[in-house]
This record gives structure tokens, sequence and C-alpha cells, in this order.
């Protein structure tokens, strides 16, 4: 795509939009952002605009004054000037597009969604690659912007992009080589019309692949497998299920004649083992040899807030399981431990139904506590289960879940919400989980 004295309007000045501006000035576009927050709002404000033409506090008409329009994901596609610009025949894409625009065809796109597991699997990938001596990067919804890397060089390999289904509404062209859906569970319910909308948005990841490419599908996932038919080209399936290409039995990891034993992977648990395979699909078009992947699975570090062991006081142990924003992912944390587990839920809603967690929480929580937003809400949802306590302040209800506590015991902060309602994000929410546990150790 030329850039070069072209007019680029970015909508959102979060990390994505600066980073795309950045772009566009270095090769020569012209780059305006808008802002519908006000200037106060913006930490860095007075730098943007030193650095580039800008607006705060609303997205005005001088928008239509640019020959693309770069929406940044999380802004609502309906909104008024995205309308206009429209009807003025204006393109509006994502920074996921303008990026894959832009890149480099040597670069090859590993591009992996789903509702759960995405971060884990994308940073096992690029774990892969990097030790079999790969230039490998690792963007999208992990944190570091696609547009942020000189993706325009030939000299990165590979690029491995973690995708939200935010990031897939505004695609037009982007063809990953391999691309994958993890899972498909209720998410995000509070921004779809209907679930069955929010599972076709994930869909997107394949929409442009062909023959050449590599498309990834979980036979074990049912909404995955219900729109099976909409991929026709080369898929490949991974499952516990032996006919998959690859599968799981006793500890280790099939696919074709390779065997790659899990017994030493640094992940553990059902959810991860499903990672671990995606991941040893994904990179299957690129003959990687077989202990480069083995010793993969033994270094690779885990991820914190997912899962994450934080420590053990009087034969109690802690866990930190932040990044549990939805009951899919509570689902696995019940079903990760042998023993009955104190699970802290609760935070900012989405628009789950929690019902669905019943039979999981009374097979394997020896009392639940409920905290932040959710508390009314969770308490409805759990009407029948007997075991339960809402204690509002987030730090009196992790001092509550311990007292009660005897050795043996493990207490897991599983919340299956966002943390929007205390929190910046689930990294603060899981790092002061972590620092008032260690308080209780003092
Ligand atoms: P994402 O980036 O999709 O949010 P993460 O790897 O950050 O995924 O994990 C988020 C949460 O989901 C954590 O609580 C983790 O334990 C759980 N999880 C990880 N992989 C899976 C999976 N394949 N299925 C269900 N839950 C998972």
């Amino acid at each position: 795509m030329k850039v070069k004295n072209r007019k680029f309007g970015i909508l959102g000045m979060a990390r994505s939009g600066i980073s795309v501006a950045t772009k566009i000035d270095e090769l020569g576009g012209i780059a305006f952002i808008s802002e519908y927050k006000d200037e106060t709002e913006i930490i860095n404000s007075k730098q943007i605009k030193q650095s580039f033409r800008c607006e705060f506090g609303g997205h005005t008409e001088k928008l239509l004054q640019n020959d693309i329009l770069i929406l940044s994901p999380g802004i609502p596609r309906n909104i008024p000037i995205l309308q206009q610009a429209e009807k003025q025949n204006i393109e509006v894409i994502s920074e996921i597009e303008f990026s894959f625009r832009i890149k480099h065809h040597h670069s090859k796109i590993i591009a992996i969604t789903g509702s759960n597991g995405k971060s884990t699997t994308v940073s096992l990938i690029h774990h892969i690659l990097l030790t079999a001596g790969h230039n490998s990067i690792l963007a999208g919804n992990i944190g570091t912007a696609f547009s942020s890397y000189p993706i325009e060089n030939g000299d990165i390999d590979f690029i491995v992009l973690e995708l939200s289904s935010f990031q897939l509404e505004l695609i037009d062209t982007f063809k990953p080589d391999v691309a994958a859906i993890l899972n498909i569970t209720p998410d995000h319910l509070d921004r779809y019309k209907s679930f069955e909308d929010y599972a076709k948005t994930k869909f997107n990841i394949f929409k442009n692949q062909n023959f050449h490419d590599l498309a990834i599908l979980n036979l074990d996932d049912t909404v995955s497998a219900k729109f099976i038919d909409k991929v026709h080209f080369n898929l490949k399936y991974f499952s516990n299920n032996s006919k998959a290409d690859i599968n799981y039995k006793e500890n280790s990891i099939y696919t074709g004649s390779k065997k790659f034993s899990i017994k030493k992977a640094s992940i553990q648990g059902p959810h991860n083992i499903a990672n671990m395979m995606c991941a040893i699909l994904a990179v299957s078009p690129y003959n990687i040899e077989k202990v480069i992947i083995q010793k993969s699975l033994k270094t690779f570090s885990p991820l914190a807030h997912r899962m994450e062991f934080v420590t053990e006081i009087n034969g109690i142990k802690f866990y930190n399981d932040s990044k549990a924003t939805n009951t899919d992912s509570v689902k696995y944390a019940l079903q990760s431990f042998n023993s009955p587990i104190r699970i802290i839920m609760g935070g900012a809603g989405k628009g789950e139904d929690y019902r669905i967690l019943i039979p999981y929480l009374q097979n394997r929580a020896k009392k639940v506590y409920l905290t932040g937003d959710t508390i009314d809400e969770m308490k409805e949802a759990f009407e029948m289960i007997k075991e339960i306590e809402s204690i509002k302040d987030f730090e009196d209800v992790i001092k509550k879940a311990f007292s009660d506590s005897s050795p043996g015991d493990i207490i897991v902060l599983s919340p299956a919400c966002t943390s929007y309602d205390k929190f910046k994000n689930f990294e603060e929410r899981g790092n002061t989980f972590k620092e008032i546990v260690s308080r209780l150790k003092k």
C-alpha cells in the first residue's frame, strides 16, 4: 500500500493509534489522530500534540478530509462519523489491516484467535520459533502493536499475532499464512448482538486464506465444529480424539509419526494441552526439528496471571488467575486441582450467564467468595451454592478466604469478570492480589 503523501485519519489515541501514526509518519504519510476523550484525560497529550496533527474531545468532520480511516479496536463501528465516511466512500480499516498491507512479503504471519488461551499459545509459538533460531516478533492483542515493529523491512521471518475479535472486525485483505481459532465460548456479549455474531467475527481470521495457507481448528470445541464447513481449504484439527491431525493421549502429544512428551512441559492442565497442540500444529509447515519443539515445551516461561502459583503459607497454596475474565477459563481453573478450592470471583461483568459454573463449583469448590461489582448478580446466579460469602473489599475477601483455610487448602483468584470495577487492568488486579498475599505471609 502506498503511504507516502497520503492522508490517514486515526480514531483512538491508545497504543495502536499512536503506533500506526508513528509508522505513517516514518513512511512519509500524513497522520491525523482523533480522540473522543478530553485532552486532560490523555496521559501523554502534550507530547502527542507536539508530534502529530490531532484533535481531542470528539471525532469531528476533520476526519473526513483524509484518504483512509484507521479505527482502533474497541471503538464502535456505528458512530456517526463512520457513517458519514461510508457515504463519502472513505475506506475504514483496522490497524491490523494497515500493518498487513505495509508488511514485507518475506515475513510469514501466524495469527491466533479464540476466547481463551491466545496469549499463552502465541507466546509458546514465538518461543519455539526463537529457539529454532528464527527472527520472530510477537504482536497484536498481547500488548505491542503490529505496526510498532519494522515490518516493512524484510528481516523479520515470523510475525506471531494475537488477535481479539475486535481486531478481526475491520479486516479486508489480511491473510495469515497460518491461522487458528483455539475455542469459542461466551465472552464480550456486552459488545456483540449475539453469540453467533461474536463467533462469526472470529472466523474472519480465515477469510482470505487459500490452499497455500494453513487453517487450524479445535475439534473438541462444539461451537467451532458448527462452523467448520465455512473453511474450505487446508484445514487441520487438534483434539483429544486420535483421528485429529494432532492429538493427546497419556502425557504425550502425537502428530503424524512424531510424539512429544509433555511430562516436563512448563505449562500443564487440559487447557494448556490444547494450547500446546495448537502451537505445534501452527509451526508444522516450517520444518522445525522435533528436539527443538520438545525443548521449547520445557523451557517456555509460563505467563503471569494465568493460574500462576504465588506462594504457600502454612500449607495453604495461593494461585493468581486474574486473567480469567470469562466463565470458560474459570471452568478450567476449577478442573486444574485435585484438592478442594476456595475460589474468589467477581469484578465487572460482561453479560455472561454465570449459572453454567454451578456444577463445577459444586464439584470442586470448598467455598465461593464473591467480591466486586458483580456480587448481587453472582449471588443470584449461585443461589443453590451453600458455601458462599460476599465481601465487597478486595483485601478483606482475600483475608477472609485465608482465615477460613486449613493446611492443604488452595485459594484461587479466578474472577470470571474483567477488573475494570476497581483496577486499570487484569495485571493490576493480579499484582494487587500478590501484594496482599505477600503481606499475609509476613
Ligand atoms: P487470552 O489471551 O485468550 O485471554 P490467556 O492465555 O491469557 O488467554 O489465558 C486467559 C485465561 O484462560 C487464564 O485464566 C488461563 O488459565 C485460561 N486458559 C488458557 N488457555 C485456555 C484454553 N485453551 N481454554 C480455556 N481457558 C484457557
